[in-house]
């Protein structure tokens, strides 16, 4: 798989995830950084996103640490300017099936900004190895040992599953996967009930990731295949490979911690009152041609909240993944008549994904 990531074009390649490792070779605890109890986990874009928009009470309890790829993103590069590379020359990817990453990658003054330069989309990748790995059977154990290996150990690699987070916190933990049960528990959270627990583990995808929309196999399978293969990685990072990150503790400790995060104010589409309310019928006639399933797989917690971006002119409708894999032809229709509509805002959308 490595050398298939070499020959598409990576220089280096590292597990997303091996940012856990990173955080605990430092001697950091994962859920330092929030000001209320329970402590939400940050890892899930969407449901930031929907805290952001519909639960700003809760926005302190959200966990300011880094998530670990972020922390992946800033060791890859803190070790690529050590060996003479200029920032500007670095270019991070991050190959994932989470359509809420790369509208996050996307947007300009996110915690990923500066960090990642772009996503890309796990299928389309995995596509790319196979064909790869179909042309180039017998490749020599020679030839793939010039590529470094990258280091992960079982525990880091089982974050992104549901359960895979919250098994490294301590106290009383809690996992709630898909959107609308994480929604139902947001609520009960900001009744101020459930004080008494300490993180909250939170996932738009059922299961976790592997029910990210841009999955390439079933995200069952794929779960299994996580679980089977984090059981043969070790438990913890070899000497040699902790002192490797230790020696980059100084330029890595002070960057851990992202902004605070702000709400968002989903009603206000615009200053001008005449032209909020045109944003508004906007926004209902878009809102019913999206699949009304808030899956939030496109970043927002909800298609309402896609419709007033799309209405501000702050994102495409082809950012609903769910009409791109059913409707594409339609998608294109609609893409094309919402974008007649933006041209007349004079705004033109940048966060198509
Ligand atoms: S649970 Fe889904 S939306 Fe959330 S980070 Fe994972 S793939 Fe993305
Ligand atoms: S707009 Fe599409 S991708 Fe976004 S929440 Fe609705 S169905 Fe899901």
């Amino acid at each position: 798989m490595v050398d298939a990531l070499h020959n598409i074009g990576f220089t280096h390649v590292h597990y997303a995830e091996s940012g856990v490792d990173i955080l605990k070779t430092l001697g950091k605890k994962i859920s330092v950084y929030a000001d209320q109890h329970p402590v939400v986990s940050s890892y899930c874009p969407a449901v930031v996103r929907l805290i952001q928009l519909r639960y700003p009470a809760l926005l302190p309890n959200v966990n300011l640490m880094r998530t670990p790829a972020q922390i992946t993103a800033l060791y890859a590069r803190v070790v690529l300017q050590s060996e003479g590379i200029a920032s500007e020359d670095i270019g991070v990817f991050y190959i994932t099936p989470c359509a809420a990453k790369y509208a996050q990658i996307k947007t300009p003054g996110s915690a990923t900004s500066g960090l990642i330069q772009g996503g890309l989309n796990l299928d389309y990748v995995f596509n790319l190895m196979q064909t790869y790995l179909a042309q180039h059977p017998n490749r020599k154990s020679e030839e793939l040992a010039r590529w470094e290996k990258p280091k992960i150990t079982g525990p880091a690699f089982l974050w992104s599953l549901t359960k895979g987070e919250s098994a490294m916190m301590q106290g009383r933990t809690l996992s709630v996967d898909e959107v609308h049960n994480v929604i139902e528990f947001l609520e009960l959270v900001e009744d101020d009930r459930h004080k008494n627990l300490d993180f909250l583990e939170l996932r738009a995808c059922d299961t976790g990731c592997t029910g990210g929309i841009l999955t390439s196999r079933n995200r069952f399978l794929a779960t299994e295949r996580i679980k089977h293969h984090a059981a043969t990685l070790p438990k913890e990072l070899h000497e040699v490979d902790k002192a490797r990150i230790l020696s980059f503790s100084d330029q890595l400790i002070h960057n851990l911690k992202t902004d605070r995060i702000v709400a968002k104010h989903s009603l206000q589409l615009d200053r001008d009152v005449s032209m909020a309310i045109r944003k508004l019928e906007k926004v209902k006639r878009i809102t019913e041609v999206l699949p009304g399933i808030d899956c939030g797989l496109c970043g927002c917690p909800t298609c309402r909240s896609l419709a007033e971006d799309i209405a501000k002119a702050n994102a495409s409708i082809r950012r609903c993944v769910v009409l791109k894999l059913t409707d594409p032809h339609g998608l294109n229709n609609l893409a094309k008549i919402w974008g007649e509509v933006i041209q007349k805002d004079q705004k033109p959308s940048t966060s198509e994904v």
